[in-house]
């Protein structure tokens, strides 16, 4: 065992309140492609901005398109050997809250109740109006789109639909920054995971409980602009390493 393993898995065993914090990479190995590396989503598919998806139909219409497309990719992934890892040490009352910028809902599908996982970037399993927040299902939208991409409205006030995730540009739900902030104040470690830390506001999380005192550790496979504020540095595949990890 290295000693970077070993100083990580002792950090784990002496802290009893641990935030955990995950990215898009912590899923790559369930087979759902990360945007930034080579052959991820960035490469294939820009994303639509959230002014985009407002102004321009045809902007909806590829949202809608590429939502469907990735569903068979979505249903199909399970949780791999990192949630697992995750979700060991939260039955061993551990883990004080997950905060996932994930829209997969992998952490709910590998044992963490839905109540500690903290969803900063939402859920791509349902829709809602933009307006009125009333919740549309995506059996409704798909639907109403499949006829002729005919683009789905609110059936209470005529808003627009969107899936019930946050876009670039589009603002950060209330309670879920609150709540990963204090987990982030109150932790007494915290572990970011598979994020390449450079998408804001949620990259200032590591760094708020950093501040409050708590040691910060940074899991992925490539450097970060946050490996400068770390304790602990681990440039390595995730789910060995949380596996190993958690078994000592
Ligand atoms: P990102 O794509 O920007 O970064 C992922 C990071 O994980 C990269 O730095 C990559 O090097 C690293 N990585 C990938 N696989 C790894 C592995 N097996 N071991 C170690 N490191 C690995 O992702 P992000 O920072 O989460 O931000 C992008 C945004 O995209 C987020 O808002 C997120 O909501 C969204 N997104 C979500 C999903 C999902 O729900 N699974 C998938 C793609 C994008
Ligand atoms: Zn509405």
């Amino acid at each position: 065992m290295s000693a970077e393993l070993e100083e990580f898995a002792d950090l784990v065993r002496k802290s009893r309140s641990i935030a955990i914090f995950t990215g898009a990479g912590i899923s790559t190995e369930s087979g759902i492609p990360d945007f930034r590396s080579p052959g991820g989503l960035w490469e294939k598919n820009r994303p639509i901005d959230f002014s985009e998806f407002l102004q321009s139909e045809e902007a909806r219409r590829e949202s809608w398109r590429r939502k469907f497309a990735m569903e068979s990719v979505l249903s199909k992934a399970e949780p791999n050997k990192g949630h697992m890892a995750i979700s060991s040490l939260y039955e061993q009352g551990k883990i004080c809250a997950v905060i996932t910028q994930n829209i997969d809902g992998l952490h709910q599908a590998s044992g963490v109740s839905d109540a500690d996982v903290i969803e900063v970037h939402g859920n791509t399993t349902y829709a809602k109006c933009l307006d009125c927040a009333t919740r549309m299902e995506l059996e409704r939208v798909k639907e109403i789109f499949a006829v002729d991409e005919t683009l789905p409205s609110c059936e209470k006030c005529g808003g627009l639909i969107k899936t019930a995730t946050i876009s670039f540009g589009q603002a950060m739900p209330v309670e879920e920054m609150r709540r990963a902030a204090e987990a982030a104040l109150s932790c007494d470690l915290f572990v970011a995971i598979g994020s390449s830390l450079v998408v804001y506001p949620a990259a200032e999380i590591p760094l708020t409980a950093k501040q409050a005192g708590a040691p910060l550790v940074i899991l992925n496979r490539e450097p970060t602009p946050l490996d400068g504020y770390a304790d602990l540095v681990l440039h390595r595949e995730i789910g060995e390493t949380l596996a190993s990890v958690t078994k000592l």
